[in-house]
């Protein structure tokens, strides 16, 4: 086994550890898991332009094949529907694990499910990972830091979280997955990246999945009530997809464990959000209050300052530049010209 190079296990080259050299490749070898879903996608998109081979394994429980179909047909991209609680046999250079239901209905839908995936299936990639000598990178999330009693949030906050609330199934999830990565990290000596992401959105994203950005913008496109649950004094900062990618494949690329928050850190109340949407799609959109959803996160934000430092990155692309972008991907599918996909 080589390190951050080529491993050989079953099904490999298996010629002593030295590359033939007509088979020297240019690019890397990555798998994404969770890469036909709307933030894997995109990073799919950019490691394949960046003349990378790319093996997305996806059980498309939230992803769709319209978000990777253009590449078929690439000799430098496969699709493999594959459910990562399930063990996997690859030799690749680098993991990029994505794989889990992000949003909270899709997380609560059955949540014993989100918890085995993001246990047995993170478990998987670093066996993976540990076996062919790659470097592992776990995007964990905001939730890990609960109900945050400090603002902005540090990466050396340590949460406030209900464990046996009903966002539990998630936020224990990752903050397990990220157990796992660092027993790995410091058992096996598996290379590995932690980030924690915050609310993202874009084009892709699944059009009903019950995350603010994504219903709101629906729901003025469609002339329906934007639904605003509890008082929507509570905040949220949103950070473009673009930017996300960037930090992950900076993060990948660099020298730091982290974890690392990647987020926007511009902070907006949910109504304020509705404003902004209601600017950006329809002016009369009418707002709608709903009864709040249980153990809601009263403010987060993220302090990128480790991240501006050690990976010399920050967002660039603010909700009023960005929204729009999205605006256009979902007008397209809502209304359909049957177009998938979007930049
Ligand atoms: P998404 O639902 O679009 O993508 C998740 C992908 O994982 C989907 O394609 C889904 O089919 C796949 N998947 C789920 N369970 C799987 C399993 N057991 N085996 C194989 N594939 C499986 O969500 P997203 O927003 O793109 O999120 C991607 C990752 O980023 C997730 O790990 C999520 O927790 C994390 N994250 C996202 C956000 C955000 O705001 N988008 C915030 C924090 C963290
Ligand atoms: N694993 C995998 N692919 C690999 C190597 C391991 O899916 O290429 C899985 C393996 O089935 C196990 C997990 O990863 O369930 C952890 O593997 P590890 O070798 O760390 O632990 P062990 O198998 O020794 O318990
Ligand atoms: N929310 C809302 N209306 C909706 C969906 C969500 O007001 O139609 C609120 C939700 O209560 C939460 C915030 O928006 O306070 C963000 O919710 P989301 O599900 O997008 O992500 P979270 O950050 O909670 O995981």
């Amino acid at each position: 086994q080589s390190h951050g190079g080529f491993g050989f296990g079953p099904g490999s080259l298996g010629s002593g550890g030295k590359i033939p050299l007509g088979l020297k490749r240019k690019g890397l070898r990555i798998v994404v898991t969770g890469g036909a879903g709307f933030v894997g996608s995109h990073l799919v998109d950019r490691l394949i332009a960046r003349g990378d081979s790319v093996i997305v394994v996806d059980n498309f429980f939230t992803g769709r094949k319209e978000n990777v179909m253009h590449h078929f047909g690439n000799p430098n991209f496969e699709l493999i529907r594959h459910d990562v609680v399930e063990p996997l046999l690859l030799e690749v250079d680098q993991i990029y694990h994505l794989a889990c239901p992000a949003s909270p209905v899709h997380y609560k839908f059955n949540p014993v499910k989100t918890i085995i995936s993001n246990v047995v299936g993170t478990l998987n990639m670093l066996g993976l990972a540990k076996r062919v000598g790659a470097r592992f990178l776990l995007t964990s999330t905001s939730e890990v830091y609960g109900d945050p009693l400090q603002h902005p949030q540090v990466e050396t906050y340590w949460g406030n979280v209900n464990p046996i609330g009903v966002r539990s199934c998630y936020d224990e999830g990752k903050r397990t997955a990220e157990t796992l990565t660092m027993d790995y990290h410091r058992g096996a000596a598996v290379e590995v990246r932690i980030a924690r992401i915050f609310n993202t959105y874009g084009p892709r994203m699944c059009i009903d999945d019950g995350r603010v950005v994504s219903n709101f913008v629906a729901q003025a496109l469609r002339k329906e009530p934007l639904t605003v649950y509890g008082d929507g004094k509570q905040t949220r900062s949103f950070q473009y997809v673009s930017d996300l990618v960037e930090g992950l494949m900076r993060l990948m690329g660099g020298e730091h464990v982290g974890p690392f928050n990647l987020g926007n850190p511009g902070e907006f109340t949910m109504l304020e959000l509705a404003q902004v949407v209601q600017e950006t799609i329809d002016p009369n959109a009418r707002i709608e209050f709903r009864p709040n959803t249980e153990d809601d996160p009263h403010k987060r934000k993220p302090d990128i300052t480790r991240a501006k430092e050690l990976l010399g990155w920050e967002p660039k692309v603010s909700l009023r530049k960005g929204l729009p972008l999205m605006v256009s991907d979902f007008r397209q599918r809502i209304f359909g010209d049957h177009k998938e996909g979007g930049a």
